[in-house]
C-alpha cells in the first residue's frame, strides 16, 4: 500500500514516516502543500495523510484541488486539537475521515487499515448476500429469512451485511467497531453484544440452522452450522 503523507512539521513527519514504514507501508514523504499536491496528482497512491495547516497550499485546498481532478484516492485528514471547523472543512472539501493531534499511532493505524478495506469493499456494494435461506439485498435494503421479510434498524442492517460479505470468517468486535461504527475506540460498553443480540432474535431464534456465531474472547463468525 502506497501513502503520501504532507506534513510540514519535520519531527512529526519522521515519527510517521518511520512508523508507517515499520508496518510495511510505502510512504512518500512532503514538506508542504504545492509540493504535496503535485506529488498527488502525478502518482497512484492508496492513501493520502494530509496535515491541515501546510506552508504554500493548506491540507484543505489540497484536498479540495485533488477531488476537482475527479481522484477517489481515501483522504484522511490531520487536524490540531480544538479546530473542529477545520475537521468540518476537511469533510466539506472531500476527506474521507479526520484524525485530531495529538493521536495515538495505533489509531492511525486502525483508520487506515478502515480506509483501505472501505475502498477494497466499494465495488462489490450491489449483489445480493446469501447464506443459508437468509438473503440481505444491499441496493433495496432488504432482508428476508425462508422467504419472510425481517425488519432491521440501519444499524442492525449495517451489522448484518459486514458479517455476512465476511461470512466464515471470524471477526472481531475490533473489526466491528472499525467497520460499522466507523471508530476503533473501545467505548467500553457491551454495545457490539447487544447488537447482535438483536440481530439473533431477529434472524435466528425462530429459524434453523443458526447462523451467527459467537467464539468465546475472539468474536463472531457467520456460517451454516
Ligand atoms: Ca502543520
Amino acid at each position: 500500500m502506497k501513502i503520501l503523507l504532507v506534513e510540514d512539521e519535520p519531527k512529526v513527519a519522521a515519527f510517521l514516516h518511520q512508523g508507517l514504514t515499520e508496518q510495511h507501508y510505502s510512504v512518500d514523504l512532503a514538506p508542504d502543500g504545492l509540493v504535496g499536491l503535485r506529488m498527488a496528482l502525478a502518482s497512484n497512491y492508496d492513501l493520502l495523510i494530509l496535515d491541515t495547516l501546510l506552508p504554500s497550499l493548506s491540507g484543505l485546498d489540497v484536498c479540495r484541488q485533488v477531488r476537482a481532478q475527479n481522484t477517489a484516492v481515501p483522504i484522511l485528514m490531520l487536524t490540531a486539537l480544538g479546530e473542529t471547523d477545520d475537521k468540518i472543512r476537511g469533510l466539506d472539501a472531500g476527506a474521507d475521515d479526520y484524525l485530531v493531534k495529538p493521536f495515538a499511532f495505533q489509531e492511525l493505524l486502525a483508520r487506515i487499515r478502515a480506509l483501505a478495506r472501505r475502498r477494497q469493499e466499494t465495488p462489490a456494494t450491489t449483489a445480493v448476500l446469501r447464506l443459508a435461506d437468509l438473503t440481505l439485498d444491499p441496493s433495496r435494503k432488504l432482508v428476508q429469512r425462508a422467504g419472510q421479510p425481517i425488519q432491521l434498524t440501519a444499524r442492525e442492517f449495517a451489522l448484518l451485511e459486514y458479517l455476512l460479505r465476511n461470512q466464515g470468517r471470524v471477526i472481531s468486535r475490533v473489526d466491528i467497531l472499525e467497520q460499522v461504527w466507523e471508530t476503533s475506540f473501545d467505548t467500553g460498553s457491551n454495545v457490539i453484544d447487544v447488537y447482535i443480540n438483536f440481530l439473533r432474535k431477529k434472524v435466528d431464534k425462530d429459524f434453523t440452522p443458526k447462523l451467527i456465531h459467537t467464539l468465546v474472547g475472539m468474536g463472531y463468525v457467520m456460517k451454516e452450522e
